[in-house]
């Protein structure tokens, strides 16, 4: 699916998107909650697409739903209740430019490596279990940015195709690379959520928190050093440095 169609596709189900997301916030009320719930659907769904028990039309259109409602949710959750529709009709946009474009790369490529044979349907040859995922695997969970900080999902999968590694082209890391678009995000949408609260209250300064250990990159370590700025002069987590979806900074309003 192209660029256009896959807009024109999210556009139409924007409501449901907005119900189903509202939903899903009530059901886990915290954002790291959503995070591990996400990466664990990010398996199931792999999981789905390699024993054939989905078809590609609905792996496709089942990530965007995904992609878009657990984006959504982490943007609600960050809201607690202050004026969700209207905010959501704000983010929505944001939501769309952020995510689309790579995801429709990246199941473009998912779906050459499946017509090429690189990814074989059926093929159980490689456990999930056996691989180490992200919080997929139970007492995997590790919500820091990893060592492959540096490199954004996008050209995360360009970078690895070059190289022809194994990233993307196993079942197991290509349910990896599916919860970097639905997991990992939710912990950006969260901020831009809690941003727009602290804009209405009428918070005149942010600073960006670093984690401070020893994952943190050089940028966040940066904008950490800064300290309070101006709402608005600091970019958000994930976004102007290289941890992107990684990243776990958060910001402080006062
Ligand atoms: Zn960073
Ligand atoms: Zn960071």
């Amino acid at each position: 699916m192209d660029l256009l169609s896959m807009v024109g596709m999210a556009t139409k189900r924007r409501s449901d998107y907005f119900s189903q997301a509202k939903t899903l916030a009530r059901k886990y009320k915290e954002q790291p909650i959503l995070e591990e719930r996400m990466k664990a659907e990010s398996l199931g769904l792999v999981k789905g697409l390699r024993d054939k028990l989905m078809r590609w039309e609905e792996y496709e259109r089942t990530m965007l739903d995904k992609v878009l409602t657990s984006a959504l949710a982490a943007v609600i959750l960050g809201l607690k209740d202050k004026q969700t529709d209207q905010k959501l009709e704000k983010t929505w946009p944001i939501i769309v430019g952020d995510m689309l474009p790579p995801l429709t790369k990246f199941l473009a490529e998912t779906k050459e490596y499946i017509d090429s044979g690189v990814l074989r349907l059926g093929d159980q040859t490689l456990d999930f279990a056996d691989a180490d995922l992200l919080g997929a695997v139970p007492g995997a969970i590790d919500l820091d940015a990893d060592v492959l900080a540096g490199v954004n999902p996008e050209e995360e999968g360009t970078s690895e195709a070059k190289q022809r590694r194994a990233q993307g082209q196993t079942w197991p890391s290509l349910a990896d690379r599916v919860s970097r678009y639905l997991a990992t995000p939710t912990f950006a949408f969260f901020a831009l959520g809690e941003y727009m609260v602290a804009q209405d209250l009428g918070y005149k300064e942010m600073r960006r928190v670093a984690r401070e250990d020893r994952k943190t990159c050089v940028d966040c370590k940066n904008y950490d050093s800064q300290g309070w700025v101006p709402v608005g002069e600091m970019p958000m987590p994930g976004k102007g440095c290289r941890c992107y979806d990684r990243c776990r900074c958060y910001i402080e309003y006062r």
